[in-house]
């Protein structure tokens, strides 16, 4: 086979005639990509991932065209890690993982496909993390970029697995980029001192705290996208010359976005707005002008304030009013985010199963003015619900809740009725009820909805405890909506 060369100056990643092992394969498309890359410019890929071949099958599917690559599943073995050359680790392992350490303590090389990314990318880069609203925010700046005209516009996240490593020989320097960032991937990234020149945080609350312990340590982990910008003043990149032009990310000031609303955000915006060779930007949900609020389609407050940062960074690079006017009615909703799942009987079903913190699933009730029957539960990441459970409390008329966390979102439901009704009667005589399964939830949905009612499915926890991921989920549900239509 011809190896692709990605014009690969960086001698890291020269790959050819190189073993490299991908440390988990998973399922979002990331170890395929990385795989595909290495194979791709002449190395020997080995995947070890410590999930079955049958859980990974589609991942596998997708590398048929690579019958070399060799893979070593459903546990890792040290010699594997003794005797390549590159490892390539997935966001999800943890930098301390003891197989990690043993490619350490021979030193091997580790990188990631972020990392990679980051030092191979020609293009200025654009980074969105936080807690809630990533995809949201990348994919209506994207949007907005890309109507504006000119540059050739880049999008990557968690939206529909769009690889990053196997388009790097397709990216222009002049070209944006646009990516969502997990906190995993900062992690990675701060290891190599990297961050888009642009880098914008949408909002910032406890998650991920069975991987983090503590909301300190997650958002130290997420704030390495700011401390690392100003490391790109001066900054020469290797792959500088590549095309005969300097990097455009060069010399350009770092342009840190923060919200305004956040306690977070605004908390580092006063911290960073001093730093030389670096813009400071503050967005908020309030700003935004009437006219441009008319012409954006999405449900919600939370979506005004994704609006705001995506119009934040439009605004950044030239883009005026009127085109954001012409530009914002074309944008939908992305699957699985507050999007309409079908009417039935005058009964409005929402499909937002990508809600996986409580804090997304309190913004989409609070979204709708209508009389709403919300679908909860899930797998269980230890973080609060009491603000949830007296949301619920407040203003929905049932909780249908199945999965790990059915029992502890009932019991937060429950505590605000019970302190409430002895000290005020705002609250709603919220009907709770625990189900086993997804499509006993859409039947009991079903029956207590009545004409007007919002059926929604925003379970404010991830899916693994009874799916592979969100969009399976969502999709199941979509399925078992419609075939109540039907
Ligand atoms: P992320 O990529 O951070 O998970 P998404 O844009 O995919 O965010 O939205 C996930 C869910 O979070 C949506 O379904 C919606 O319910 C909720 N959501 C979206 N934007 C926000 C926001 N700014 N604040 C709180 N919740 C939000």
């Amino acid at each position: 086979m011809r190896h692709t060369t990605y014009a690969i100056r960086n001698t890291q990643y020269d790959f050819a005639g190189k073993k490299v092992l991908i440390m988990g394969l998973g399922r979002f498309g990331g170890g395929v990509d990385a795989a595909k890359f290495a194979a791709k410019a002449g190395a020997k890929v080995i995947i070890t991932d410590l999930t079955s071949r049958r859980q990974l099958s589609d991942s596998i599917s997708q590398l048929e065209e690579f019958p070399d690559i060799e893979f070593h599943l459903g546990s890792h073995d040290p010699v594997d890690f003794e005797q390549a050359d590159i490892i390539i680790a997935n966001p999800a392992v943890p930098g301390d993982n003891e197989f990690l350490e043993i490619a350490r303590s021979h030193k091997k090389f580790i990188t990631s496909q972020i990392n990679i990314f980051f030092q191979l990318c020609p293009a200025q880069i654009i980074g969105i993390t936080g807690a809630n609203g990533k995809s949201t925010t990348a994919a209506l700046t994207a949007h907005l970029l890309k109507s504006a005209g000119e540059e050739k516009v880049w999008l990557s996240g968690n939206i529909g697995n769009e690889p990053l490593l196997t388009r790097l020989d397709k990216i222009a320097p002049d070209d944006l980029v646009v990516l969502e960032l997990s906190s995993f991937q900062i992690e990675q990234l701060a290891q190599i001192q990297q961050a888009p020149t642009v880098a914008l945080l949408t909002n910032l609350t406890p998650n991920h705290l069975d991987r983090y312990g503590t909301f300190e340590d997650y958002c130290a982990a997420k704030e390495n996208i700011f401390k690392f910008q100003l490391r790109r003043v001066g900054f020469s990149p290797p792959n500088k010359t590549w095309w005969g032009k300097p990097h455009p990310t060069e010399n350009r000031p770092a342009v840190s976005i923060f919200n305004a609303e956040d306690k977070i955000g605004a908390e580092w915006f006063d911290k960073y707005k001093k730093d030389a060779g670096r813009i400071c930007i503050i967005f908020s949900a309030g700003d935004i002008s009437e006219r441009i609020r008319k012409s954006f389609g999405l449900p919600g407050r939370a979506n005004l304030s994704n609006l705001a940062a995506a119009v934040a960074i439009a605004r950044h690079f030239g883009i005026d009013d009127d085109q954001l006017r012409t530009s914002l009615p074309q944008f939908k909703a992305l699957p699985h985010r507050l999007e309409l799942a079908a009417q039935v009987n005058g009964v409005s079903w929402y499909n937002d199963s990508k809600a996986t913190t409580p804090e997304s699933a309190i913004a989409a009730i609070e979204a709708f003015e209508q009389p709403t029957i919300i679908i909860a539960g899930g797998y269980d990441k230890k973080v609060a619900f009491d603000e949830l459970g007296q949301k619920i409390a407040e203003s929905a008329k049932a909780a249908i809740l199945f999965g790990q966390t059915a029992e502890r979102i009932a019991d937060a439901i429950r505590k605000t009725q019970d302190t409430s009704l002895k000290a005020q009667d705002t609250i709603r005589n919220t009907r709770i009820e625990l189900v086993n399964s997804l499509a006993e939830a859409v039947q009991l949905a079903n029956q207590l909805s009545e004409s007007g009612d919002v059926v929604l499915l925003s379970p404010a926890c991830a899916s693994y405890d009874m799916f592979e991921n969100f969009q399976q989920r969502g999709w199941q549900f979509v399925k078992l909506v419609q075939k109540i239509r039907d």
